[in-house]
């Protein structure tokens, strides 16, 4: 049994946790194409096993992923025309959200971090919690938290990591980051020698409608990831994890005290 994950727990432990003050972490993410090297799930593997490495540092639980994002954009994700990539339209996942806002404060918990690991969710699931709040009111106690799990990469990680130049967040689909941190957390899922040795994908500074699918790279891959190690995910986690759990125990003050054990 997992310790953190809500989906091996009994519902008196959930409870139980949960009346201790627990915070939840909710992973977001997406089942879209990651190039010929990554799986399908890896917005919402990746968002996960950050999750489950910052609950183990704050006695946290991990509820299962929401692993359906919004569309894929050709300059961020490639693009809906990809086989495999299964979106949601924008009302369906803020609706998911603001569900299962309402349901956690329904459970009692108090403490909720919405970790998003596909660069399309973040205005959908802001404005999922937006309407959870409205309908739960201000004053109930519960507070939430939203992050992007890549914004906690620090300025001297990348430099170390990009040699030759950060290209940007929206330009990392299937690339270096997110090769680098499958291969810390699952080695076995990533297959190197299937990367694609293009370079990185050239947009305007617009969109078009129907998407303009000759812009992007047949691969579904925007930036090499050639570059990608292990060692370059374990500086890229360690980071978010010790950014994201300074932050987590910031925001809900919780008691250092405890020494990072679940308070049970
Ligand atoms: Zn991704
Ligand atoms: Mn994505």
């Amino acid at each position: 049994m997992n310790p953190v994950r809500m989906d091996n727990m009994t519902w008196m432990e959930y409870e139980q946790r949960v009346k201790a003050g627990s915070v939840v972490f909710l992973p977001c993410g997406a089942t879209e194409q990651h190039g010929p090297h990554l799986p399908l799930g890896t917005d919402a593997l990746l968002a996960s096993a950050i999750c489950e490495d910052v609950a183990r540092e704050v006695g946290g639980i991990v509820a299962p992923a929401i692993s359906y994002g919004y569309k894929s954009q050709p300059r961020s994700g490639g693009g809906q025309h990809f086989c495999g990539t299964t979106s949601v339209e924008g009302a369906t996942l803020s609706s998911l959200i603001r569900d299962a806002v309402r349901e956690f404060h329904r459970h009692g918990v108090r403490r909720l971090a919405i970790v998003v690991g596909h660069f399309e969710n973040q205005w959908f699931v802001t404005e999922g919690i937006e309407l959870a709040m409205r309908e739960i009111g201000e004053h109930s106690g519960m507070e939430v938290m939203r992050a992007e799990h890549w914004e906690f990469c620090r300025k001297e990680t990348l430099d170390a990591v990009f040699p030759d130049g950060f290209p940007g967040i929206a330009l990392e689909h299937a690339a270096v980051i997110e090769t680098s941190m499958m291969l810390h957390y699952y080695p076995q899922l990533v297959s190197l020698d299937r990367i694609p040795g293009h370079g990185p994908a050239q947009f305007p500074v617009y969109d078009m409608y129907p998407a303009r699918t000759a812009w992007v790279p047949s691969s579904g891959v925007l930036s090499s990831a050639k570059d990608s190690t292990s060692e370059k995910g374990r500086l890229l986690v360690a980071d978010v994890v010790a950014g994201m759990t300074k932050a987590v125990r910031h925001e809900f003050a919780l008691d250092e005290q405890r020494g990072g054990q679940p308070s049970l």
